[in-house]
């Protein structure tokens, strides 16, 4: 058993320098402790080949309780030392909602401290980070969409406005400052173009981006580099 184990985690630190010698732009990691058995080694190897290849880090987090706070500290320390501040996040993190605010509070001013990014799709069936206590503790917060239509979960669509939407309704954030606070999570955050940006845009029916936040609307169209393609 260890030995498979150990065949399995070197023939995945190739594919993973492999992946990042053909252009993948960053090193994933999925649950070092409870997937990986070897929080510290899991957690090791992932930087190594990040700093290495000079990339940032996406770590896939579902472990809960205390495993999953220590990966998150561990995460800042070796984000720090690896002089990878601002360049890693991780995604999920359901321990950072599954205890009481002051219990995970010392693990998210760490997080803050190094840097770290958290990514969350907006769950209804378990436990996130707290949005209120994110943004309190001044953590850089985005969301994403994880799964679409997929054997894990059949209920993704990629609609990031959606996700906004069910973020803000999550925290009960009806004022338009937190409703448009939620935008900046899905966006690059500016609602009035400058030139030279990506012409990647869409435009809904909507009184203004609060309403359309809170309300969803149909895309009446969406543009990708310049051109519509729905
Ligand atoms: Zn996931």
């Amino acid at each position: 058993m260890k030995l498979m184990q150990g065949l399995i985690r070197s023939s995945s630190e190739l594919i993973v320098k492999e992946a990042l010698a053909l252009g993948a732009d960053l090193v994933g990691g999925v649950d070092p402790a409870g997937l990986d058995g070897d929080m510290e080694r899991s957690l090791q190897m992932m930087f190594d080949i990040a700093t290495a290849a000079d990339k940032g880090i996406d770590l896939h987090l579902h472990d809960g309780g205390e495993p999953g706070l220590a990966t998150l500290r561990r995460f800042a320390e070796l984000t720090m030392e690896s002089g990878l501040q601002h360049r890693t996040a991780v995604s999920h993190a359901y321990c950072l909602g599954e205890q009481t605010e002051s219990d995970v509070q010392p693990t998210l001013d760490m997080l803050k401290h190094a840097g770290v990014t958290l990514v969350s799709s907006v769950p209804i069936d378990r436990p996130m980070p707290r949005g209120s206590q994110v943004l309190n503790t001044g953590v850089n917060f985005m969301l994403g969409s994880d799964n679409i239509r997929d054997a894990w979960s059949p209920f993704g669509n990629g609609d990031m406005l959606q996700r906004a939407s069910r973020m803000a309704e999550r925290e009960n954030w009806v004022s338009d400052d937190r409703l448009l606070g939620t935008y900046a999570w899905v966006s690059n955050g500016k609602l009035t173009p400058s030139i030279g940006d990506p012409a990647d845009f869409m435009l809904v029916r909507a009184l203004n981006a609060q309403h359309a936040i809170a309300s969803v609307p149909a895309r009446a169209a969406v543009f990708k580099k310049g051109k519509r393609i729905r």
